[in-house]
């Protein structure tokens, strides 16, 4: 009795745009894989990229890595609903990477910069923003220092980004303070679990209630 009880309460929906931004050296990346690997029904969102692939990075998962002109003739043709020029490189995310993935009421995560972000809303009012932020400016000097891969001046210049973009702050829905990588990805599950129970995400044409003493069937 229960089980079919249980399973005239669920819900289909569509899927969620989980959107994390942060300034450089805020340990986005390491909360975004650590997010993905816990939570089910999760996918990643795959940008294009105009900029050099790193070592470890493999084409088609961590990025798709295109020339300028490839992904100018993709921007000519419409096919992304955000793009950003950062670092001197584009960024940008396909409509049909989001579109196939929202239609199967798979939830999508997006690691985009304010830019994007903000074009994303526009365009899906309902996504979910997420800002990550740094415990102090002092620790992300500290971070960036170790990571060994910046001159002084590209650092001075990234802590002066990081307070640029940390502007944006007030058009997100949520900020996480990230200082502890455990309480972190918690922070980030739970308010995709709050997301998930969302009244107004929820298809109620489904609901049926059922008459007292009966199972779920649909009245006639
Ligand atoms: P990185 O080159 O270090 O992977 O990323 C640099 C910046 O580009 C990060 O702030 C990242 O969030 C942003 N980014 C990555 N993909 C996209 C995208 O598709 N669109 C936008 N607008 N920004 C992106």
């Amino acid at each position: 009795m229960l089980d079919d009880a249980d399973q005239c309460l669920s819900f289909s929906r569509r899927g969620i745009l989980l959107i994390l931004s942060a300034p450089s050296g805020a340990g986005k990346t390491t909360l975004a894989h650590e997010l993905i690997a816990r939570t089910s029904n999760l996918g990643w969102s795959i940008s294009h990229t105009t900029r050099p692939r790193r070592t470890e990075e493999v084409d088609g998962k961590d990025y798709h890595f295109v020339s300028e002109e490839t992904f100018l003739s993709l921007q000519d043709q419409g096919a992304f609903v955000e793009w950003a020029q950062v670092h001197k490189a584009y960024y940008g995310t396909t409509r049909t990477t989001i579109e196939s993935t929202l239609n199967m009421g798979q939830d999508l995560l997006l690691d985009i910069d304010v830019q994007g972000a903000e074009q994303l809303r526009a365009c899906y009012p309902e996504a979910v923003l997420v800002f990550i932020l740094p415990p102090s400016w002092q620790k992300l000097e500290d971070r960036l220092r170790a990571r060994g891969t910046d001159e002084e001046e590209a650092i001075t210049q990234r802590i002066r980004r990081a307070q640029e973009e940390t502007r944006a702050l007030a058009r997100y829905d949520y900020c996480v303070i990230n200082d502890q990588l455990e309480a972190s990805v918690g922070a980030l599950h739970a308010i995709l679990c709050a997301e998930r129970a969302r009244v107004s995400r929820l298809d109620l044409s489904l609901l049926r209630i059922a008459p007292a003493h009966s199972t779920c069937d649909t009245p006639s």
